[in-house]
């Protein structure tokens, strides 16, 4: 989401003549798009700001802000601790940005706030919104710019009104908004008339979406240019069978679903209100792996959540044995500001078994990923190039599931489909060669 977020602001601000450094240190201006989901992602944008500090105490002329969770989250605590912020943007109010970013350029003008401050109303109906003037930036992308991208997202959801005990999502990004079918769909056909051949649609709930099977479909059907079409994050309590269906029948639909399940633990489960238990969980799994055999899980989970004990944390990794994710992103509880659960639930695992407890299931799940990762052996799977991996001097794509695939090939591949015979396996990544 803040991808896609960074890559709309830069487009709005290319598009009123600012220009992108590759070194923060000579931008006259600096943006800092910003995570609330853990104290730590917060930490770093602090220990970066203190360096913009410096350089205007050195008298630079520089204009400092704080986009996105960050800001709609600490609001006056951080203008408080950090006199030298000129901007801060809540993630509902990003398309304000180049207005005041102008406003700013008048020197008599000191500070530009946009913030949401959310109220939330409880038993609003759920139904498709025009999504406002936020929904401008989404559209600016598309006249602004060469788009010559072979992927792309499209938010189709914001927000979210699920209240997990432990997130602080649906405090800054607000209660769901829905954008209209039509809309997103016009939005996929300009992409793929670009040259994107791989679409993510976006949202915090995104099969919480109306009629979310008829918009998988619609964008599926109305892009017969489109070679892959994916989604995330789903929630495990809102998948229908006729959204299983929907993604079983479309051809380019990806077979893949990031589909968190936190713990494994019911009594965990609870507590962190997700509403579901682990039995609805896994019956969902059975379903999706009955109707789509093969297809890629992904998953995250949370370690050290209040009052997890050594039972509730074997539990999960039971959940990571019986679901066999291809892949799952583990977080160290982290207690956040007006959550509930910071609020309720003392944090009462310390670190240390939390890091323990941490490590003990990514070496849990390492197997796990190895195992799935080693039944492509000898396939000839579709790989959509990225471009060169970070480490050596070959090429990096990724399957329809989601899997990371090196090879050798040149450049001249990036953005085009290949087929790549698979000829090793590690728990992280599939290497093979271009056929
Ligand atoms: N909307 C998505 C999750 C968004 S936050 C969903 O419901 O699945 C991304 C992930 O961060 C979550 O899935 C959770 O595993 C993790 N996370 C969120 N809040 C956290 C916290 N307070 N401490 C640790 N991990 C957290
Ligand atoms: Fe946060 Fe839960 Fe909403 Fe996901 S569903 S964004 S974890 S409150």
């Amino acid at each position: 989401m803040n991808i896609l977020d960074s890559e709309l602001i830069q487009n709005q601000l290319l598009s009123k003549g600012h220009e992108l450094v590759e070194d923060p240190k000579k931008a006259n201006v600096v943006l800092y798009n910003t995570c609330s989901v853990r104290d730590l992602s917060e930490q770093k944008v602090l220990s970066r700001l203190g360096i913009d500090k410096q350089r205007k105490d050195n008298g630079e002329e520089l204009i400092v802000g704080v986009l996105g969770c960050m800001a709609e989250r600490t609001n006056t605590d951080i203008l408080a601790k950090n006199p030298h912020i000129d901007i801060l943007v809540g993630p509902s109010r990003l398309n304000e940005i180049s207005g005041l970013l102008e406003k700013l350029s008048d020197k008599s003008i000191k500070r530009q706030i946009a913030l949401s401050n959310f109220r939330f109303r409880k038993g609003k109906k759920l139904e498709h919104e025009p999504m406002d003037s936020l929904e401008a930036l989404d559209a600016a992308r598309l006249t602004h710019g060469k788009q010559r991208k072979s992927q792309a997202y499209i938010r189709i959801t914001r927000g979210c009104n699920k209240f997990c005990s432990f997130c602080v999502v649906p405090k800054t990004r607000g209660p769901e908004v829905h954008r209209t079918i039509e809309s997103i769909v016009k939005e996929s056909k300009a992409l793929v008339q670009s040259g994107v051949i791989e679409i993510t649609l976006l949202g915090q709930t995104i099969n919480h979406y109306p009629d979310f099977a008829r918009l998988l479909r619609e964008v599926h059907d109305q892009n017969l240019e489109l070679k892959r079409l994916r989604f995330m994050t789903s929630h495990p309590r809102d998948f229908t069978d006729e959204m299983l269906d929907a993604m079983a029948m479309s051809e380019r639909i990806c077979k893949y679903l990031h589909i968190p399940a936190q713990s494994g633990s019911n009594t965990v489960l609870r507590r962190m209100n997700r509403g579901y238990t682990r039995e609805i969980y896994m019956d969902l799994i059975h379903r999706a792996k009955a109707k789509m055999p093969g297809i890629s899980l992904l998953g995250d989970m949370i370690v050290g959540f209040p009052g997890e004990t050594e039972e509730d944390f074997e539990a999960s990794l039971s959940l990571l044995k019986e679901v066999r994710y291809q892949n799952v992103f583990i977080f160290k509880y982290s207690p956040r500001p007006g959550t509930v659960a910071d609020k309720n639930l003392p944090d009462d695992i310390p670190w240390d078994l939390k890091k323990k407890r941490n490590n003990k299931m990514l070496e849990f799940q390492k197997q796990i990923s190895l195992a799935e990762h080693q039944k492509a052996l000898g396939q000839i799977l579709n790989i959509l190039v990225e471009g060169p991996a970070k480490n050596g001097d070959v090429m990096q794509g990724r399957t329809e599931g989601d899997q990371i695939v090196l090879f050798k090939g040149g450049e001249r591949l990036i953005g085009k489909l290949v087929k790549v015979k698979i000829q090793d396996a590690t728990a992280l990544s599939l290497m093979g060669e271009v056929i």
